[in-house]
């Protein structure tokens, strides 16, 4: 168990330092900004969205190590994937992050994302970790949004 706490806390580090799909995406059709004010993390999401799939996405911000890494490893999670299992993934890693360990979703869904398994308990952590998906969440809704209107 803590060779896999090690484990998990390089992969924090390492995409902190080197944060995937860091920067802006210029053809992306749906957005969200997220702010968490009690560790200061704001970050912008950027989807491009084709065919009901999440075609590509990026980000863009400044925060703490746990929502940079969180961002990044959403990122890199959720490109190609459907907004179904999107939303899946998102209940999954939501579970992951506020549950008990009982109920903990599948590591084999979640990946690289069960790094985050233990910011459950650390509950100002948990907003740092959810909040890129809560960002994409909102960017997700503005589609249905404009969806609506337009038909
Ligand atoms: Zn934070």
């Amino acid at each position: 168990m803590s060779d896999l706490r090690e484990l998990y806390q390089e992969i924090i580090l390492d995409h902190n330092r080197r944060p995937r799909n860091f920067g802006e995406l210029g053809d992306a059709n749906h957005q969200a900004v997220g702010h968490n004010p009690l560790c200061g993390d704001r970050i912008v999401v950027q989807v491009r969205i084709a065919d009901g799939r999440i075609e590509d996405v990026k980000f863009t911000g400044a925060g703490c190590a746990i929502s940079k890494a969180s961002a990044s490893l959403m990122t890199d999670a959720i490109k190609g994937k459907t907004i179904d299992e999107v939303h899946q993934l998102f209940g999954d890693f939501h579970r992951m992050v506020t549950s008990e360990l009982d109920t903990m979703p599948p590591v084999d869904r979640l990946k690289k994302l069960a790094a985050f398994s233990g910011v459950r308990e650390f509950p100002t952590r948990v907003k740092c970790a959810s909040l890129a998906w809560h960002t994409l969440e909102a960017a997700l809704q503005e589609d249905h949004r404009l969806v609506t209107t337009e038909a």
